[in-house]
């Protein structure tokens, strides 16, 4: 089948194309117009959604060579994200769906991200264990098969993405500062200032107390030295990535003894940092797992993931009809 992919569930208007499993196109067009504001403002997101979508469909046509009346079924992210932006690609894939007489199908957009795992060679076995982290998640979940999937251990409070990008706008960086930390990173020290770990039990993570230690620790510093941010900023991205990473990867060692399993990935935004990315290939060489860590053009929000939720579902027979709705808090 060839599945025509929507994803609008937050700042990223993206269309694919799944030709019988295989990406043909994946167009992603960005939001530049949140930069200033510190964070995704929901109204203006679903107005330039609204802007984007016509050319993006037709872009993401062309790449795949297809003409609409090949198409054999519409996928849309139907939750959870802002209710404004899925709003508009949910309609446009009712109504395209509608013109075209094409099945729907509605995908969840966190299975998606873990699902991008199934777009290119090597792909997990199941049972695995997946470390979703995003902008507003940060999951462990046991993945069993394709829709059968148990979160083990979750964020109580701010996901790490929101960690990196309040981080960020701490520092004076704009949104979204998790890939601009990174950045810095990578010339800093990343054992120059120390921030506390959360004592969190079982596998669930906190990244609200490090938020605050970080605030604290700038404000102190800056009181004796105005310049402080600026003269040390490789320094502090390095040191606050290192402490998120180390979070992240404790819990996620603890979920795979605890669940025996060495099939382990990452999924989300996050997993295309650089810092997370060689911390997981080392603790990999050292417990033995099988990592798996998505390109980076299958890390933040794009629609091959959906489309390739879209194709397993379709396989399925798992289709929708004309009054869905999308959700903004989806259940897992
Ligand atoms: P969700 O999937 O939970 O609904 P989202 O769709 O907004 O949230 P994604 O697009 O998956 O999230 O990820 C965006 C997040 O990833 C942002 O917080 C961004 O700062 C973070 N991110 C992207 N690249 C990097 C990087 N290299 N290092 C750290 N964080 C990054
Ligand atoms: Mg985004
Ligand atoms: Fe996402």
């Amino acid at each position: 089948p060839v599945i025509l992919a929507i994803e609008s569930s937050c700042d990223e208007t993206s269309v694919a194309i799944c030709n019988n499993g295989k990406i043909t196109a994946n167009v992603i067009a960005n939001q530049t117009i949140h930069e200033n504001y510190g964070g995704v403002i929901p109204e203006l997101a679903s107005r330039v959604h609204q802007q984007n979508i016509v050319p993006v469909i037709q872009q993401a046509l062309i790449d795949a060579n297809v003409d609409k009346k090949e198409l054999n079924a519409v996928a849309f992210t139907r939750g959870p994200g802002l209710l404004g932006s899925l709003l508009v690609g949910v309609s446009f894939a009712k109504s395209f769906a509608l013109a075209l007489d094409l099945p729907l199908v509605a995908v969840n957009h966190m299975h998606a991200h873990i699902l991008a795992h199934f777009i290119d060679e090597p792909k997990p076995a199941f049972p695995f264990l997946c470390l979703t982290v995003s902008g507003g998640h940060t999951q462990i979940v046991l993945v069993k098969d394709y829709f059968d999937m148990e979160i083990v251990g979750e964020t109580l409070d701010d996901a790490a993405g929101e960690a990196f990008d309040k981080t960020a706008k701490i520092l004076n960086l704009p949104y979204p500062g998790g890939p601009l930390i990174d950045k810095h990173a990578k010339l800093g020290n990343p054992l120059a200032f120390k921030f506390p770990e959360p004592q969190i039990k079982d596998l669930n993570y906190s990244f609200s107390g490090l938020k605050t230690a970080i605030l604290y620790f700038i404000r102190k510093q800056e009181k004796e030295n105005p310049d402080f941010i600026s003269e040390h900023l490789n320094d502090i991205c390095a040191s606050v990535q290192y402490s998120i990473v180390h979070i992240l990867l404790n819990k996620l060692r603890k979920a795979a003894k605890q669940y025996g399993i060495k099939e382990i990935a990452i999924a989300g935004g996050v997993s295309a940092n650089s810092g997370l990315r060689e911390a997981l290939q080392k603790r990999a060489e050292e417990s033995g797992w099988n990592v798996y860590i998505p390109a980076f053009e299958y890390c933040t929000d794009n629609a091959a993931m959906i489309a390739i939720a879209g194709y397993q579902k379709y396989l399925n027979g798992d289709f929708v009809e004309q009054d869905v709705a999308p959700i903004s808090r989806m259940n897992f």
